[in-house]
């Protein structure tokens, strides 16, 4: 009797029920992780959703799945259901970082762990850990890869031969992505000295986070927004040179828009992305778009795997950040990862000799 009360009991703590938890006797196979993905418009969430599923299911974890369309009534109800179909961890990536507390306290009273994805999940003190690229960094890289581009600063930080002035316009991410805050400070810390002096100037006057951001990352909504300040700032002959853009896609519709407005060849502007997306790479290799940042998804879904695993196993996941990240609550514990600004020239070294994308998928941009 005594063994099958206990086999009773650690049943009873398995995998099987709502919020179990990792527990030293389960089997990876009895246990789930909950990976909550914010939509597949981007190809880089459909790449990170796979490749965590996949590094998850070689180490003989079962995986819930889930793209939530950009919709954050959608996304709070596949992480209510991951939480009642008794997932033992969850990997989020949010759309909106702000509006999961209630799932999040859901899952904290069931003690299953919680990994933000590459996005903060805010105002929650039940972020168990995060995992990132170094995101003011990306700013910083973006607005320097402006820089390069316009001839006014060197690759290696020397200054350039250009001096200006250049008439400049900037993008912003989706204001309830925590990011888009990290990446637009990054990048006007960046570029201030330079505004300062005269070198740039915002011909548009629009120079806060809150004029410029587009809700949702939408491409539509930034090539609206280019043709908008075209009309509105520059009807009076001048000409944009320059446009930091946060992401590939705002960057697409951003040169759609330039483009129907006749801007070609040596007066094109230089424009900035962010995730090279297979598109934009081909944009850059074409020599339309300048740059993108390059961040690595398949490290940061194994990054994201590490994590996952250490709590399933009882243990802390290793942070190499311990100050950065304050939700509001408190400050997560984070693992970030470094990113590679890539013009041209870094296509075949940081993107083709990786084995992120082929040489083929390159020319034919997808
Ligand atoms: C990510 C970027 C991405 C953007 C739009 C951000 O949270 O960090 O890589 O470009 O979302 O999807």
């Amino acid at each position: 009797l005594g063994s099958a009360v206990l086999a009773l009991s650690m049943a009873a703590c398995s995998g099987d029920g709502a919020g179990s938890g990792g527990t030293d006797g389960d089997q990876p196979a009895d246990l789930t992780i909950g990976v909550s993905m914010p939509t597949q418009t981007s190809e880089r969430w459909i790449a990170d959703g796979n490749s965590v599923k996949e590094k998850l299911e070689a180490k003989g974890y079962k995986v819930d799945l889930q793209y939530a369309g950009d919709d954050i009534p959608t996304q709070s109800q596949q992480v209510d259901q991951m939480i009642t179909r008794g997932a033992d961890v969850l990997i989020i990536a949010a759309i909106d970082g702000t509006a999961l507390s209630g799932q999040l306290q859901a899952a904290a009273d069931a003690k299953i762990p919680v990994v933000a994805y590459d996005r903060l999940i805010r105002d929650s003190p039940n972020v168990d850990f995060y995992v990132s690229f170094d995101n003011y960094k990306v700013g910083v890289a973006q607005a320097t890869a402006l820089l390069v581009g316009l001839g006014v600063q060197n690759k290696d930080g020397s200054k350039g031969d250009a001096t200006g002035p250049f008439n400049i316009e900037l993008f912003a991410g989706s204001l309830d992505d925590n990011n888009a805050h990290f990446f637009f400070d990054g990048a006007m810390d960046t570029l201030k000295p330079f505004i300062d002096d005269g070198t740039l100037k915002v011909k548009s006057g629009q120079n806060k986070i809150e004029q410029v951001a587009i809700l949702r990352w939408q491409q539509e909504a930034a090539q609206r927004r280019m043709e908008d300040l075209l009309t509105s700032s520059y009807n009076d002959n001048s000409k944009v040179n320059g446009v930091l853009s946060p992401y590939d896609g705002l960057s697409r519709g951003i040169i759609t828009a330039l483009q129907n407005a006749g801007y070609r060849g040596a007066e094109f502007p230089v424009v900035t992305g962010q995730d090279a997306e297979i598109a934009s790479v081909k944009l850059i290799s074409d020599g339309v778009q300048s740059s993108t940042i390059f961040k690595d998804t398949r490290l940061l879904a194994e990054q994201a795997v590490v994590a996952g695993e250490a709590f399933l196993q009882e243990k802390t996941p290793e942070a190499n950040d311990t100050e950065t990240y304050n939700n509001g609550v408190k400050v997560v514990p984070s693992y970030l990862l470094p990113v590679q600004t890539v013009f041209a020239d870094d296509i075949k070294p940081v993107l083709i000799d990786s084995g992120y994308f082929t040489a083929e998928e390159v020319a034919a941009g997808q």
